[in-house]
């Protein structure tokens, strides 16, 4: 049982037993922009993709201002906390490599900021950037936090993820190597997929021991090319609550106990969420799926076997 009572590794307990203080991840925009959005693979981008590359909306170009924002937006008085630096919007790692160096060794320097996730891709990961990710591991606390998915390459190919679950394999390993953490968000719901090729997901995610996942229910977001597809395909979307529930349970119960979770659903905008209204109260779901396992008395790793 974790420090937050939870059937699973949450990362919040995570990090207070290892910095022995609440830490809030503060989102930050680095400005950058996307391989599958710029024209350089594609100008379609992801199909869920919205405008802010999926992070969300903060209003200052300056880090500092940026990151003082944030923390009088997200602290609470009287709590022992800390702050991580989340660079989330758009491929944090595509573009000017100067330009990479001056926010990430500036976020780091910041005194408020105890370390960073950077939100990319893995098929920008070239070796400059690699160089730079390594030298920031060895300086603070850091996760390169990669958009897997799935591992069905004609779910990628549906999303117009832009490269293959091949590729991202062997791009991966440059991280491993320099035994980087890594995270992977997959998403729950995609059309044409089951519990079959959720705990082929996870089953990857076991095998090449991510430090961390996040676990998004798929929702349509008006203005994304998904809800162009949504309207035309409304017989594809009949995920309930009761069903992510089951299938997030299955998905824990699979995983390697080591690995954090630090997402068990979906972050879309409550108010452009077209589809599944039960996402929109994402603490409803998140005491259904921690309700159940005490019910049923399950737990993350119990169906798991170290291969
Ligand atoms: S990789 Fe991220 S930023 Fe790029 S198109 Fe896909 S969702 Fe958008």
């Amino acid at each position: 049982m974790e420090i937050n009572k939870k059937r699973y590794r949450d990362l919040d307990s995570y990090f207070k037993r290892k910095f022995n203080k609440k830490i809030i991840k503060i989102p930050l925009d680095g400005g950058f922009t996307c391989p599958n959005r710029d024209g350089k693979i594609s100008k379609l981008g992801c199909i869920y993709c919205s405008e802010n590359g999926a992070g969300d909306f903060t209003k200052y170009d300056d880090l500092d201002k940026q990151i003082d924002f944030q923390i009088n937006r997200l602290k609470k008085e009287n709590r022992k906390e800390g702050y991580m630096a989340y660079f989330q919007n758009f491929t944090s790692t595509y573009g000017n490599i100067q330009k990479m160096k001056k926010l990430f060794y500036g976020a780091i320097n910041n005194p408020n900021i105890m370390g960073l996730s950077i939100a990319t891709r893995a098929d920008c990961l070239s070796d400059e950037v690699i160089a730079l990710l390594d030298d920031l591991n060895k300086k603070t606390f850091l996760v390169v936090e990669l958009g897997l998915q799935s591992v069905n390459e004609k779910s990628i190919e549906f999303i117009n993820r832009g490269y293959s679950h091949k590729e991202f394999d062997q791009d991966l390993l440059k991280l491993k190597e320099k035994n980087i953490k890594t995270l992977a968000h997959i998403i729950i719901g995609l059309p044409n997929e089951d519990i079959d090729d959720f705990l082929n997901d996870i089953s990857y995610i076991n095998k090449r021991k991510f430090w961390g996942i996040k676990v998004h229910n798929l929702y349509i977001e008006k203005g994304s090319r998904i809800f162009d597809y949504y309207l035309k395909n409304q017989n594809d979307f009949t995920m309930t609550l009761d069903q992510y529930v089951d299938y997030v349970i299955l998905i824990l119960e699979n995983l390697d106990p080591n690995i954090i979770i630090q997402r068990l659903t979906g972050d879309g905008r409550r108010d452009k969420i077209v589809w599944p209204i039960w996402s929109k109260n994402k603490a409803r779901v998140l005491s259904t799926i921690d309700k159940k396992l005490k019910d049923e008395d399950k737990k993350q790793g119990d169906l798991w076997k170290e291969k």
